[in-house]
């Protein structure tokens, strides 16, 4: 079995050396061992609250304390989320010059927390809070404590993700395109790639001759090359290892 494992992490360190830039996707599983639950998972926000309702442009128009009632709490407790072990292998990995860029769907801040610079948030962060009315900036958990938190000059503040009838950033979505385009290979990482415009990029690399490694507990993606069935902040670090020791051969 160890042995099994083993030498995927070989062939997949092996495919990420060898094959040019190398970016990165993540979805909301990369945070499941940080305490976030996933979208689908037990425990998991929408499970109560429809997210079509709740986190909604149109409601948040009519009434933000909805979007607050259900948002505040991970915003106002922002300091106890911290990155894992896989966010860290990650943000290693772009130091030492393996990993080009992140492409994240998780809203929680937690790859530019690690360390990680090269990061497109293409739903946004709830890190960022913004006033509507005079777009100071608030970083959570910075935020007034109140039904409706709202900014020093009275404007209702808004945290900087995509909600439900809002267009996504287009600079991230830009760069994250591009990225799929010219990268040898993608690591993609805990998400169920049911979600577009991410769902996509996998595919967008496969076109353009990428290779694609996958790591989950659970296949997503039937056209990866390697599938590494694995928590995120246990496969992570053991691939870094094996890029560390292919590295240390090459030099
Ligand atoms: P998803 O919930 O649809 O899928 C999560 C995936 O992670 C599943 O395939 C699951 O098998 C896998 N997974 C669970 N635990 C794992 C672990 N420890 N290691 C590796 N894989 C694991 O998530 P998604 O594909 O990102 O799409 C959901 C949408 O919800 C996205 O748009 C995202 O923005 C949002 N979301 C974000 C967060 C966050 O920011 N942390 C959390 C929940 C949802
Ligand atoms: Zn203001």
């Amino acid at each position: 079995m160890l042995q099994q494992k083993n030498s995927i992490y070989e062939k997949a360190a092996e495919i990420i050396i060898n094959s040019g830039e190398c970016t990165v996707l993540t979805g909301a599983g990369i945070s499941a061992e940080s305490g976030i639950p996933t979208f689908r998972s037990k425990g998991g926000l929408w499970k109560d609250y429809d997210p079509t309702v709740y986190a909604s442009l149109s409601t948040f128009q009519k009434d933000p304390s909805k979007y607050w009632s259900v948002r505040g709490d991970f915003i106002w407790n922002y300091g106890e989320y911290s990155p894992n072990e896989a966010h860290y292998s990650l943000a290693r990995l772009e130091e030492t010059g393996v990993v080009s860029s992140i492409i994240t769907q998780n809203i929680d801040g937690l790859h530019k927390k690690a360390g990680s610079k090269n990061v497109f948030e293409i739903h946004g962060s709830l890190r960022e809070i913004f006033c509507q009315d005079c777009n100071r900036e608030y970083i959570a958990p910075e935020v007034p404590k109140n039904d409706i938190p709202k900014c020093s000059c009275g404007g209702v503040l808004k945290p900087n993700t995509v909600l439900f009838g809002e267009p996504l950033p287009e600079r991230a979505l830009f760069n994250a395109q591009k990225e799929s385009e010219q990268c040898g290979s993608m690591i993609v990482i805990g998400t169920s790639a049911t979600v577009y415009p991410a769902a996509q990029l996998p595919l967008i690399v496969a076109r353009n001759g990428g290779k694609i490694i996958e790591i989950n507990i659970e296949r997503s993606l039937a056209s990866a090359d390697i599938f590494i069935e694995e928590k995120a902040g246990t496969a992570l670090p053991a691939l870094e290892k094996e890029i560390g020791k292919l590295l240390n051969n090459n030099s």
